[in-house]
């Protein structure tokens, strides 16, 4: 899926739950779909109908876009029949990309972890079975902060090297603020032997109340200087935004510039700022001209 040599663009989406939040992702999947990215991922919810609005706007993508979409799959609740049967409905309608996750408990993702009786207890038994069921590309999750279960890196990097080698093509990161968290995941998994491309997960980061709860579900260090200055611009939504994006465009910049193999960006199915941080990016390119002058 990822070319060699050339970043790869990708966006990520999640399933909404209502009529007027499946309008703003459609508006939102149309913006994205005239940038022509490398893919698209739609994420998988913890439980009940959400799952299933995961699999109907994957296919709605593949079906109804030039877009290439990545469903996001977790282990949570599921016995391996019920993954398996998840896996073949995506084969029948040619979506043959997945992003495989172990995913947390429900309700309290920091509780205890109880695998299904009949399921997965880490997802390199998922990355094994998809890559058993057919021709997929398979995807992984990486943490430049350190996976919040894991007790040190030695562990938390042997494990990613496992599920790796079960068979996945590449791997996105949780999102990080700090380009050095990124940068030190990469020299520690290199150094393990493992060639896996990781591809940075970039958040702007425009409302300081949204993100700081973000940041702490995801266990990333939020910068207390971007904070001061979201703190200080609250009650001016253009100035917030503007702060948010210039940090997250200068993140990718720099990741780029490091050699990341690509830039994966959060979108919470709005695209202006994912857009924004993506048309600088592509203008130092030389490929499309930047919005601001
Ligand atoms: P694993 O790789 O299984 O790792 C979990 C922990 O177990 C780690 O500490 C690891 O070191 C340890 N471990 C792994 N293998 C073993 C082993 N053999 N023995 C002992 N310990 C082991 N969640 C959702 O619910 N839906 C989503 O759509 C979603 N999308 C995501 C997208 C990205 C890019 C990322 C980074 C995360 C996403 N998540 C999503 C969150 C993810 O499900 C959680 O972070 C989860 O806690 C870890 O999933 P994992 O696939 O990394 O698990």
């Amino acid at each position: 899926m990822l070319a060699e040599g050339e970043p790869s663009f990708s966006f990520e989406f999640f399933p909404p739950k209502t009529d007027a939040g499946m309008r703003r992702l459609w508006g939102t999947v149309r913006r994205i779909e005239a940038l022509s990215p490398t893919f698209v991922s739609v994420t998988y919810g913890a439980g009940g109908s959400s799952r299933q609005r995961t699999v109907e706007v994957t296919k709605r993508i593949a079906a109804e876009t030039t877009l290439r979409p990545v469903a996001h799959l977790t282990a949570v609740g599921h016995s391996v029949a019920e993954l398996r049967r998840i896996i073949g409905q995506y084969a029948d309608v040619g979506i043959r990309d997945v992003l495989a996750l172990r995913g947390d408990p429900p309700g309290d993702p920091g509780g205890p972890w109880t695998a299904h009786p009949e399921g997965f207890t880490h997802a390199h038994e998922l990355v094994t079975l998809v890559r058993e069921l057919g021709d997929f590309s398979v995807g992984v999750a990486a943490f430049p902060e350190r996976h919040p279960r894991s007790p040190d890196w030695e562990s938390d990097i042997r494990h990613f090297v496992a599920k790796c080698r079960a068979g996945a093509d590449y791997a996105i990161t949780q999102m990080f603020f700090h380009v050095e968290d990124y940068l030190r995941l990469r020299d520690r998994v290199a150094a393990a032997g493992c060639k896996t491309p990781i591809i940075p997960e970039i958040m702007p980061a425009t409302d300081v109340r949204q993100i700081r709860r973000f940041a702490e579900l995801s266990n990333a260090a939020f910068p207390e200087d971007l904070a001061h200055r979201l703190e200080a611009a609250r009650e001016d939504p253009d100035a917030s935004r503007r702060i948010g994006v210039e940090y997250a465009t200068r993140m990718a910049h720099r990741l780029l510039a490091e050699g990341a193999p690509g830039l994966h960006y959060i979108t919470l199915n709005q695209s202006d700022a994912a857009i924004e941080i993506h048309r600088d990016v592509m203008a130092e390119r030389g490929a499309m001209p930047a919005l601001r002058s």
